[in-house]
């Protein structure tokens, strides 16, 4: 949202209830607005942004509801003692479900968070303490500066004040080294954790944090209501704010409030309606939720806030994620240091080595004993025919996948046991063969995501904005990049929208922004124009000369003898020949493997052959 934009709301916002002619029903609905928005907003991050999927929210805004009711109505203490009473119960509990919950992967997820916000249920609803069914009256209103709260007009501001924090804190974490590594769990498995990203910290960071947003939420509900029974917590409401946030949509953080306002106003309005329709007490706003469901799921995948900004761009002439590139382009604007770089091994030296790699999947062995070394300021082929294992020994050596047998070495180091993750860190980046970007961040934002490892910035910098410096220095070393792989033109353009071509090379941008010892390039030339390939194997040459280590898959042949300085030849999983191009070319096994075989889409003899556009 623009400056001027969210100015007007805020000031909107702050005189609402002072203006005579609203009716104070309406203040109330905006208080239950503001709370939704509250939970929905973590939902936001976990579901829209993270694509966990969440049955359990309401849960924990009973926890935030029950704790300060207990703590303020039973033990007589201060409501400001039991929020970070409430904060650290919701804190401890659910790092400890997010652990356990979150490796469920799939369906299991939701259904594992359905199981948990159950039996939170039934514990609010069985707990003596916690006064059962009937819960716990006569809870105090806040109070702030010696003002009572107790008005809806009154905590309607406090209300507020938190939402627009928790938004602006949002925002925040979103657009930032974290928030990098939190808009990629969506997007494959192995890509984030191929730059040093500990994907399963950060799902549980985002379920905490959630969790946090639900927490006060209901400890500011407890105050509005002054009672708590276990109703409002329950499944059905863990639901509504899911729902909400599929209505609002995860394109901005507004999304939150956009959501809640459409769900509350329309169940408002549907329960004032329809009965005088239809003479039955039934939750008609089930049914129509249902098919509003179906609707939005069907339609507007995206929520409706992309319709919403996308109206107001029309009316105000904008641009499409303004705010997001300008906020990016301001980062930018402030001077950086350059990012430190790490210590190169000396040119000649072993920087690879792997011995009798081997993978098994079932019966097949897709990677039969495989043995290379590769030198540091070398590039080095990995060819083959479709299906020869070639994609998957780079998933052996990155920590991809898992060996069934063999060592491999890196900087002199046995890895077949190290994480992707851990791998990343000693210096080794990678491209994929399917490419794999966040399309819907900036080019600038998914080339600096390489960086992740080059500058440590915790949450609580990032949610208070406090990364200026570090980010601007990931930001100036991932333009470098881009410009000097020759997208210099794309910073700002969403990633989705390059060509193919374009993608491979941003993701050797990517993989240079870590700033690797040992480069990994799963096909980097397939899909690019004769012309792009030329200026790809410049860059390579350059990267050569300036002593980084390059390990190619590539099946333009043309492209690989000049660039190569040594190959391995693989078919079905084993390695039938190595040696320089030339040494390759002529050997018959060579020949028999493209020539004689069921795979005839390489033509060594043919130096002209352009990409044939296979394994893309
Ligand atoms: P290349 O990259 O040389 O074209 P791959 O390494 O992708 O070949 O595949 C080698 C063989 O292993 C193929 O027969 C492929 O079907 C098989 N394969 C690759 N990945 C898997 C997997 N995850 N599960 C089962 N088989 C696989
Ligand atoms: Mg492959």
């Amino acid at each position: 949202m623009n400056r001027v934009l969210l100015a007007v709301v805020v000031l909107l916002l702050a005189v609402f209830p002072l203006i005579g002619a609203v009716p104070p029903f309406w203040v109330t609905q905006m208080n239950y607005i503001g709370l939704s928005s509250l939970v929905v907003l973590g939902l936001l991050l976990l579901t829209g942004v993270g694509g966990l999927t969440s049955f359990g929210q309401a849960a924990f805004v009973g926890i935030g509801a029950y704790t300060t009711a207990y703590m303020t109505a039973r033990l007589g203490l201060s409501p400001w003692v039991s929020l970070w009473v409430a904060i650290a119960l919701t804190l401890a509990f659910s790092a400890l479900i997010g652990m356990i919950t979150l490796r469920l992967s799939g369906h299991y997820l939701p259904l594992g968070t359905i199981a948990w916000s159950l039996s939170l249920y039934y514990l609010f609803g069985n707990l003596s303490f916690l006064g059962q069914h009937d819960g716990i009256s006569g809870i105090q209103p806040l109070s702030l500066f010696g003002i009572s709260l107790g008005a809806d007009r009154h905590i309607y501001y406090l209300i507020w004040v938190i939402l627009l924090l928790a938004l602006w804190l949002t925002h925040n974490l979103l657009y930032s080294r974290p928030g990098r590594a939190i808009r990629a769990l969506r997007h494959g498995k192995h890509m984030a954790e191929s730059f040093g990203v500990n994907m399963p910290a950060y799902k549980t960071i985002i379920f905490v944090y959630a969790a946090v947003l639900a927490c006060i939420s209901g400890w500011l509900y407890a105050h509005f209501q002054r009672a708590v029974s276990p109703s409002p917590f329950g499944l059905n409401y863990s639901i509504e704010y899911l729902f909400m946030a599929v209505v609002g949509g995860a394109g901005s953080v507004w999304g939150a409030v956009l959501g809640s306002t459409v769900i509350l106003t329309l169940k408002d309005q549907i329960q004032n309606w329809l009965p005088k329709f239809f003479a039955m007490d039934t939750n008609f706003e089930l049914i129509v939720f249902g098919l509003l469901m179906i609707f939005v799921l069907q339609y507007a995948t995206g929520g409706l806030w992309p319709y919403l900004s996308a109206a107001w761009q029309r009316i105000t002439g904008t641009r499409n994620k303004a705010q997001v590139v300008a906020d990016v382009q301001n980062a930018l604007q402030r001077q950086a240091e350059p990012l430190p770089q790490r210590a190169k091994p000396e040119r000649g030296s072993l920087v690879l080595e792997v011995d009798k790699a081997r993978k098994q999947f079932g019966g097949l062995v897709a990677v039969n004993d495989i043995s290379f070394k590769l030198k540091a300021g070398e590039i080095m082929g990995l060819i083959g025919p479709n299906g020869a294992g070639k994609s998957t020994t780079f998933n052996l050596i990155s920590g991809v996948l898992p060996l069934s047998g063999g060592v491999v070495r890196f900087a002199g180091k046995a890895i077949e046991k190290l994480r992707a993750r851990d791998i990343a860190r000693l210096g080794m980046a990678r491209t994929f063969q399917h490419v794999q970007l966040i399309p819907d961040m900036t080019v600038l934002e998914n080339v600096a995501l390489g960086a992740h490892l080059r500058r440590r910035v915790g949450i609580l910098s990032a949610l208070l904005h406090w990364d200026r410096r570090s980010e601007a220095e990931l930001l100036h070393d991932a333009k470098k990049q881009l410009i000097r792989v020759g997208l210099g033109d794309y910073l700002y353009e969403e990633a989705g929208n390059l060509a193919l071509g374009q993608q491979r090379i941003l993701e050797i941008a990517r993989a240079l922004a870590a700033d690797p010892v040992l480069l990994l390039l799963d096909e980097p030339a397939a899909g690019l124009r004769y012309l792009e390939k030329q200026e790809l194997a410049r860059v390579l040459s350059q990267l050569r000369d300036e002593g980084m280590s390059i390990l190619l898959v590539e099946h333009d042949m043309d492209f690989v003898m000049r660039l190569t300085d040594h190959l391995v030849v693989m078919d079905f999983g084993t390695r039938i020949a190595e040696g320089t191009p030339q040494e390759v070319q002529q050997s018959p096994a060579v020949l028999q493997a493209y020539l004689g075989g069921l795979d005839e889409d390489l033509d060594l003899d043919d130096e002209s052959q352009q990409n044939n556009g296979e394994g893309v």
